[in-house]
């Protein structure tokens, strides 16, 4: 993750208890332009994973609510006011979207962090600006990316221009959740669609509250819809809708591939899913900077408590470098000891949830017969009635363990020790996963060697799972299809039209 440079403003960790304490986030959904509980009038309790307490009341949206923003977004996409208006309006609204998000920074940090339990100095400087970013990207692109004339000679004009696809339903997880729905939103929205976001049932509380934003950035009622709940009564309904057009996806492989099942049953609706990881990280002896690389792979595993699609939950260490890796290794980890996530001195944060937690743990239990743990291995905290883990590493593991092949979503990494490049090669590539990889060598030959043969959606080169917004994030395999970010993102949202004009005439 590339860092911002925003530094936190305001307070120690009891002032930010204080406007925890008095935050009242808004939990109704948000269906043509005004917020609304759901149809059956039912509520979820929304839970703060670092406290176990309950923060607020959220609306368990189900089909007919879904029908209702259906009819409402397809309304407005029939109207034309966004997905025909000049786009340079489009892109005034969404700037000024990012804008309104970055004012409403910290309110929406405190959010953030209290609904998932990721370290509030995470949410204030990468989460809420970065999502600001992705919207004032695309706003920016809208209107500066060009159709195409084909060279069809004298007697025909032909063209190829850019359609929006209609409705656009947005699932996103629970890890990164305004971030995740920014990058789905974004481009569908720039590219003139109508959008339902769906958040994840763990993290809905931001995501309704951008929708006032929206209204006030401009962005027409019916635009953007907002429908939280749980999968099965409000993303299949999504999935199954004849009148949703394509879904952008963000989740598990194994609900992935439920969606393209859904589009099956359904309207053959575009299916862009983006799902499980299970990255490598390589380190060859010819690395020249050995702490750097210790640095970089305890980041790569332990941000985000492990909750990141794209973790490098594999180290794979050359033989020769254990040894001198090893302390350097542990030595960077002790960094990303958990502890409240309001105070800007923890290392890390809670997990989404007891669920989540449980789930962490089992594989913990089962990696105990399959390696040595190095550290950590327990949850800790319990007193904070929060659910905790501690940084956990395996060494000694064999690449084809449990824990080194199943994505364990959490702060659990095993160290994999290797002797040939082609043994590495072929061990990195044997996952069903193919999100990304990080190698560390200082011979230019081995690094693009490499890049070229990692069979991922993205390499990152004496770095790690580097995000940039000009640059594709998704994978391959079952990691998914659809790639987030860049230019191309708006492939995903949108239609060709081929349109062949017969001319009469000739030249002139
Ligand atoms: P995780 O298992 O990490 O929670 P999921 O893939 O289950 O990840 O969740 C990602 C998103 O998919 C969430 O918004 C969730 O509500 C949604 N979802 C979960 N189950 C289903 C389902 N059966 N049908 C449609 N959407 C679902
Ligand atoms: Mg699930």
């Amino acid at each position: 993750m590339t860092a911002i440079n925003t530094s936190i403003s305001a307070g120690d960790v009891s002032e930010w208890t204080s406007r925890a304490d008095a935050i009242r986030p808004e939990g109704r959904a948000f269906i043509h332009g005004r917020y609304l509980p759901a149809a059956s009038g039912k509520t979820f309790d929304c839970i703060n994973p670092a406290t176990g307490k309950t923060i607020a009341q959220v609306a368990s949206c189900a089909t007919s609510d879904v029908d209702a923003a259906v009819k409402s977004a397809r309304k407005a996409f029939d109207t034309g006011t966004w997905s025909q208006c000049d786009p340079s309006e489009r892109r005034k609204s969404l700037i000024r979207l990012a804008d309104l998000i970055e004012g409403a920074r910290e309110e929406l940090a405190l959010l953030e962090t209290l609904d998932t339990g990721k370290l509030l100095r995470d949410s204030l400087t990468l989460d809420i600006p970065g999502s600001a970013d992705v919207f004032r990207f695309f706003g920016e692109a809208c209107d500066k990316l060009l159709d195409e004339a084909v060279p069809a000679g004298s007697e025909a004009l032909a063209t190829i221009t850019r359609e929006p696809v209609g409705i656009v339903g947005a699932v996103v997880p629970w890890n990164f959740p305004l971030k995740m729905a920014a990058w789905k939103c974004a481009p569908a929205l720039a590219a003139g669609n109508s959008v339902i976001l769906k958040p994840a049932e763990q993290s809905p509380l931001t995501a309704i509250r951008i929708a006032a934003l929206a209204v006030e950035a401009g962005i027409p009622e019916g635009v953007f819809n907002v429908l939280p709940g749980f999968g099965p009564e409000v993303g299949a309904p999504i999935g199954l809708h004849c009148d949703i057009d394509c879904v952008g996806f963000t989740g598990s492989t194994e609900i992935g591939k439920r969606f393209m099942t859904y589009a099956g049953r359904s309207n053959m609706k575009r299916i862009w899913l983006e799902c499980g990881g299970k990255s490598a990280f390589v380190v060859f002896p010819d690395c020249k900077d050995l702490k750097a690389a210790a640095q970089a792979a305890a980041a790569g595993i332990f941000f985000n408590q492990g909750e990141v699609c794209s973790a490098t939950s594999r180290l794979f260490v050359h033989e020769d470098i254990t040894k001198e890796l090893t302390p350097l290794l542990l030595e960077a980890a002790m960094a990303y000891q958990p502890g409240n996530p309001l105070d800007q001195a923890s290392g890390m944060g809670a997990m989404i949830s007891e669920e989540q937690t449980q789930r962490v743990l089992g594989y913990i239990e089962k990696g105990r017969g399959e390696a040595d743990i190095l550290i950590g291995g327990h949850r800790i905290l319990q007193e904070t009635g929060g659910s905790f883990i501690a940084p956990t590493i395996f060494n000694g593991v064999s690449a084809q363990a449990v824990i080194a092949t199943d994505e364990i979503f959490g702060p659990v990494l095993s160290v994999i020790p290797f002797k040939t490049e082609a043994e590495v090669v072929a061990a990195a590539n044997s996952s069903i996963y193919g999100l990304g990889a990080s190698v560390w060598t200082n011979d230019l030959d081995r690094a693009i060697r490499l890049s070229r043969a990692m069979h991922v959606g993205s390499v990152s080169i004496n770095t790690v799972d580097h995000v940039d917004l000009r640059t594709p994030f998704g994978g391959v395999k079952q990691s998914g299809n659809g790639r987030d970010l860049s230019l191309h993102a708006f492939d995903k949202y949108c239609d060709l039209k081929t349109t062949w004009i017969a001319l009469q005439g000739g030249p002139v």
